[in-house]
């Protein structure tokens, strides 16, 4: 059985588009289980007010083609997300008309109104035992992931698994980046939300058309990918996407935690891929590579405390860019970030580094800075 298709796709345009989706969900059967009068899901990567043409987001394009196929087969679809900051009408609706979901509404889809949350009990959760989340997915028979492949200031890389993210309503995201401070918790409580929806999430897409690299996951450079990827497998998938921009399961803690759990192998060698992964590999990349000192972490205690503070990655405002308005400052969850002089100042010492300044610095100001003698020890940008 094939874990993950990928295909050529080499822009937005309608044709190339239906062409790709069907060619790189045949491996998987298609969308042979959808059945005439499901509610599917389609769990879009919507993380903010953002243009399709930052590439920031999942790409309009690519939703209203698959919109029309599970219109085809009888589907009825909603799309949804929780961007971060308030998750209401007013907020999330005007992240939808940023983001070009109205041409899927247009399609017939429904972009989401039930901003309802629920509470989840999961007790055989790595980490999150609890948690809430969007109420709309309880509603839908399916759910379609469909994230876009970005470089991402906390977790390295967000494609498939990052986005379930996004299933936690945005008011809340602040307390689980608190709660979760460590890298591997954050990723395992991401993990977790992958598990808990597993049930219903009969595919994964990624959208790797245009990909962002450098200060991702909103802030970043648009980049030429030209792929589309499935699976059924949100972390097969993920370990795919890392392979094309140079990344692998000890760069991405998402990955690390999936491969330690047994859910993916080390190596996309031991995937059985439809398509040819090599050729849509691109060596110069500009990663974020927030998470080489996990490499560091089999040699004792002390030696992962010190690499953890010697060679961890920090934000940092540029002077240069920072417009004063501190939306950083007031999205962080640790408060720790105030305002001299017109530019953000953080207090190192309890910055947990969620990188939410990061994420969500409306003009690129605030990023992620790797420490000298990290940029020696690992030879990358
Ligand atoms: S959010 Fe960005 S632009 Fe605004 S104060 Fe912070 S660093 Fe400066
Ligand atoms: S300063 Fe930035 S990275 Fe540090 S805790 Fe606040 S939001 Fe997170």
């Amino acid at each position: 059985m094939t874990d993950v298709s990928l295909t050529t796709c080499n822009t937005y345009e309608k044709t190339e588009i239906r062409t790709a989706l069907e060619k790189v969900l045949s491996p998987l059967g298609g969308l042979g289980w959808v059945q005439s009068g499901m509610l599917i899901a389609i769990k879009a990567n919507l993380v903010s007010m953002m243009k399709p043409e930052t590439a920031a987001t999942t790409h309009p394009a690519l939703l209203c083609e698959l919109v029309r196929m599970l219109k085809e087969k009888g589907a009825e679809v909603v799309i949804g997300d929780s961007p971060g900051g308030l998750y209401n009408s007013f907020a999330v609706n005007r992240v939808y008309s940023a983001t070009g979901m109205k041409d899927a509404e247009r399609e017939g889809a429904t972009l989401n109104q039930n901003f309802e949350m629920r509470e989840a009990s999961f007790p055989e959760a790595l980490v999150a035992r609890d948690f809430t989340y969007t109420a709309y997915l309880d509603e839908a028979d399916a759910i379609i992931n469909f994230c876009k492949l970005k470089t991402h200031g906390m977790m390295g890389m967000s494609a498939a698994a990052k986005n379930m993210f996004g299933v936690v309503p945005g008011t809340f995201k602040p307390e689980y980046h608190f709660r979760y401070p460590d890298h591997k918790d954050f990723a395992s409580m991401i993990l977790d939300l992958n598990a808990y929806f597993a049930p219903k999430v009969k595919l994964c897409i990624a959208d790797a058309v245009i990909g962002m690299e450098g200060n991702g996951p909103t802030q970043g450079t648009p980049r030429k990918i030209g792929a589309l990827l499935a699976s059924a497998s949100p972390h097969a998938l993920d370990l795919a996407c890392a392979y094309l921009i140079g990344l692998g399961v000890n760069d991405v803690p998402t990955l690390q935690v999936a491969h330690e759990n047994g859910w993916i192998p080390e190596s996309v060698d031991a995937l059985k891929i439809d398509g040819n992964l090599d050729s849509f590999v691109i060596n110069d990349y500009h990663n974020i590579h927030v998470r080489r000192s996990l490499q560091f972490e089999g040699h004792g205690k002390f030696a992962a405390m010190f690499v953890r503070s010697a060679l961890r990655a920090v934000p940092r405002p540029d002077k240069k860019t920072c417009i004063g308005c501190k939306k950083c400052a007031e999205i962080c969850p640790a408060h720790i970030i105030t305002m001299k002089n017109g530019i953000p100042t953080i207090d190192r010492e309890n910055c947990i580094t969620c990188f939410c300044c990061q994420e969500f610095c409306p003009v690129g100001a605030m990023k992620v800075h790797r420490p000298l003698i990290a940029k020696l020890l690992n030879h990358k940008k």
